[in-house]
C-alpha cells in the first residue's frame, strides 16, 4: 500500500551516515565504544542486547558487555557504572530494562554520568530536552519517530500534532520534540475522555500505548500521518496499535508494524552514541 512508509531505507541511509561517522572518528584516534549492562534472565532483553552487539559491529562500534547473574547486588552494578563513568576510552553505558527485581532501578539509572547516557532517560537529559539544551541526548525511540517524520519533508510547523501515550521513554519526550517543530500537541491517556474526538483532528497521530488495534479507520482524519509505536503479540504475531490494514485506506503515510518505529530505535542509540564520542574531539 502507497501509505506505508518505508521505514527500512529511512534506517539504511542513517546506518550509512553513521558509519561514516565513525570512520572518520577511528581517523583521528577515536574508537567510539558502548558499555551494555544486562541485570535479568529476560529472554526479550537478551535478544535485544543481541541486536545492539550486532549493530555496533556492521558500524564499527567497540562494544563490552557485563553479563550479571541474579546473585548480583545495587551495590556492584554502581560499582561497574562508575567504573565505566571514569573510563575514557567508554562513550555510552546501557543498562538493558528490566533489571532482576531486587535491584533499586531508579538509583542505578541516575548513576550513569548524564554525559554518557545513550539512551537519554536520566534526569538532567530529560530535563535539558524541555529546554532546549544544546547538548541534549534524545531517547531513541522518540529520536527515531523524527527521522521518519524529517524523511516525509512535510513542515510540522503549526500542525495539529496528537500523542497518545505518555510514557517517559516515548509520549512525552515525543510531545517535546513535535512542540520544538512548532506542532500544536496535545496529548492523550489512559484517562482521555473521547480518545476519538482527539485522534481525529490531528495531522500526525503517534500512539504509543500497548493496546493492539487502540486506534481504527473512524478515528483518524482522512490524509493524516499516523506514527504506530505500539510492539503487541498476538498468538505470535506482533501487531501495533493501530488497525493499520484499514487505517492505512485512509491516511496519507503510516508506519508498519512489524518493520517500523522498532527498526529506528538501535539505530538512534549508535546516533547518539557517535555523536557522544565526537565530543572527545572537541575536547582536545
Ligand atoms: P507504557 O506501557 O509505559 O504506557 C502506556 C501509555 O498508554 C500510558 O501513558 C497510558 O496512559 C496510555 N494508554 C493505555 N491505554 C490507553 C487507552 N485505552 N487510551 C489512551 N491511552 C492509553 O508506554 P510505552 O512504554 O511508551 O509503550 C507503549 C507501546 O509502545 C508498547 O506496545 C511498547 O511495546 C511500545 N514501544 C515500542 C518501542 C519501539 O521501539 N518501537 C519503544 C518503546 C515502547
Amino acid at each position: 500500500m502507497d501509505s506505508i512508509i518505508d521505514v527500512k531505507k529511512i534506517v539504511e541511509r542513517k546506518k550509512e551516515k553513521i558509519k561514516s561517522n565513525v570512520q572518520k572518528l577511528n581517523k583521528v584516534g577515536i574508537y567510539p565504544k558502548l558499555a551494555v549492562i544486562l541485570a535479568n534472565d529476560d529472554e526479550a532483553s537478551k535478544i535485544y542486547v543481541g541486536k545492539k552487539r550486532s549493530m555496533c559491529e556492521e558500524l564499527g562500534i567497540q562494544e563490552v558487555e557485563y553479563i550479571l547473574d541474579e546473585t548480583t547486588t545495587t551495590k556492584k552494578v554502581l560499582e561497574i557504572i562508575d567504573r565505566l563513568n571514569n573510563d575514557t576510552s567508554v562513550d555510552g553505558i546501557l543498562v538493558q530494562l528490566p533489571l532482576f527485581k531486587h535491584l533499586d532501578e531508579p538509583k542505578i539509572l541516575e548513576a550513569i554520568s548524564c554525559k554518557k547516557d545513550v539512551d537519554g532517560f536520566h534526569p538532567t537529559n530529560l530535563g535539558k530536552l524541555i529546554i532546549n539544551h544544546e547538548e541534549e541526548i534524545i531517547p531513541c525511540t522518540p529520536k527515531g519517530i523524527m527521522w521518519i517524520l524529517d524523511s516525509l519533508g512535510v513542515n510540522i510547523e503549526g500542525l495539529n500534532a496528537v500523542v497518545v501515550g505518555r510514557s517517559v521513554i516515548v509520549g512525552k519526550p515525543i510531545a517535546q520534540l513535535l512542540l520544538k517543530k512548532n506542532a500544536t500537541v496535545t496529548m492523550c491517556h489512559s484517562k482521555t475522555k473521547d480518545l476519538k474526538s482527539y485522534t481525529s483532528k490531528a495531522d500526525i497521530l503517534v500512539v504509543a500505548t500497548g493496546v493492539p488495534n487502540l486506534i481504527t479507520k473512524d478515528m483518524v482524519k482522512k490524509d493524516a500521518i499516523v506514527i504506530d509505536v505500539g510492539i503487541n503479540r498476538i498468538e505470535k504475531k506482533i501487531v501495533g496499535d493501530v488497525d493499520t490494514k484499514e487505517v492505512s485506506k485512509k491516511v496519507k503515510y503510516i508506519t508498519p508494524v512489524p518493520g517500523g518505529v522498532g527498526i529506528t530505535t538501535v539505530a538512534a542509540l549508535m546516533d547518539n552514541l557517535v555523536n557522544i564520542a565526537s565530543k572527545r574531539k572537541e575536547k582536545r
